[in-house]
């Protein structure tokens, strides 16, 4: 087996490299990447560098860290899995000891070791993947790998929803339609809220008096999409004049990631 790896050279350049195959743990599963999601962290660090930036200037930098692949070998204690298991992972490996750990909310892991950022910078935009198998999941028969690399924002929209306590009867407004507010939005809708704004500012300030645009979702109205808020809404006020510039990025957490698209690695 051949392997290579996108690594980030500099600010907007990355590069394909060869790499090692790497020999999965005793605890860990060799995956073959199909499918890998770019968050809108990955676009961040790749525009701007990471937002922890490594202590060692010479640590390879790799994003990506939504994916879905097949199992290609297990480590000696891995019994969940077997070569050609359909897979998704969870990036977030949490030091399992601290208490939020203990509490179950790994989560929330102050020393959570996550893909593409400290403190290995192990990014998934590569062939072939080595990754705890306590973190790995089996696909169910109707998914496939692509849609496996989308579970990771799906969870981060259900979790948000949640959260919010969406459930049947909620009117609810998310802010912010990129991936992880539209996952927010299926999840809403999943949880059986009746009435979804989502409202977002586009890339260019709009001008003065100009409601921002948003897109929303009534399930009465059968899931209509693309309504406008009236001008001078209180929900979705307009930036004045002296504030026109681009929308703000996405910052590089888990919160607030946008434009996933899933992309054949
Ligand atoms: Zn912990």
């Amino acid at each position: 087996m051949k392997n290579s790896e996108a690594i980030l050279t500099t600010p907007g350049t990355m590069k394909i490299f060869p790499s090692a195959v790497p020999e999965p743990k005793d605890d860990e599963v060799l995956i073959e990447v199909e499918y890998v999601g770019i968050c809108g962290s990955d676009v961040h660090g790749f525009q701007f560098g990471p937002f922890i930036p490594p202590k060692d200037p010479n640590t390879k930098i790799g994003l990506g860290h939504e994916f879905g692949g097949r199992v290609v070998s297990v480590g000696s204690e891995v019994t969940d899995f077997k070569p050609g298991d359909r897979v998704c992972a969870e990036p977030g490996v949490p030091d399992g000891t601290c208490h939020y750990c203990l509490e179950g909310r790994y989560n929330i892991c102050p020393d959570v070791d996550f893909m593409a950022t400290q403190p290995n910078y192990k990014g998934a935009l590569t062939h072939y993947i080595a990754h705890p198998a306590n973190f790995v999941y089996h696909l169910p028969e109707n998914m496939d790998t692509m849609e496996g690399a989308l579970v990771e924002p799906a969870s981060v929209g259900m979790h948000a929803a949640l959260v919010g306590g969406a459930r049947l009867g909620k009117r609810i407004v998310i802010l912010g339609s990129g991936c992880i507010g539209l996952m927010t939005l299926q999840a809403c809708k999943s949880l059986g809220a009746s009435e979804i704004v989502v409202v977002d500012v586009m890339g260019q300030a709009p001008e003065d008096g100009q409601a921002a645009r948003c897109h929303g979702d009534r399930q009465r109205q059968g899931g209509g999409h693309g309504r406008t808020l009236p001008r001078r809404s209180s929900a979705a006020r307009a930036p004045t004049s002296s504030s026109r510039r681009p929308a703000p990025r996405s910052r590089p957490c888990r919160p607030s990631r946008s434009s996933t698209a899933a992309a054949r690695s």
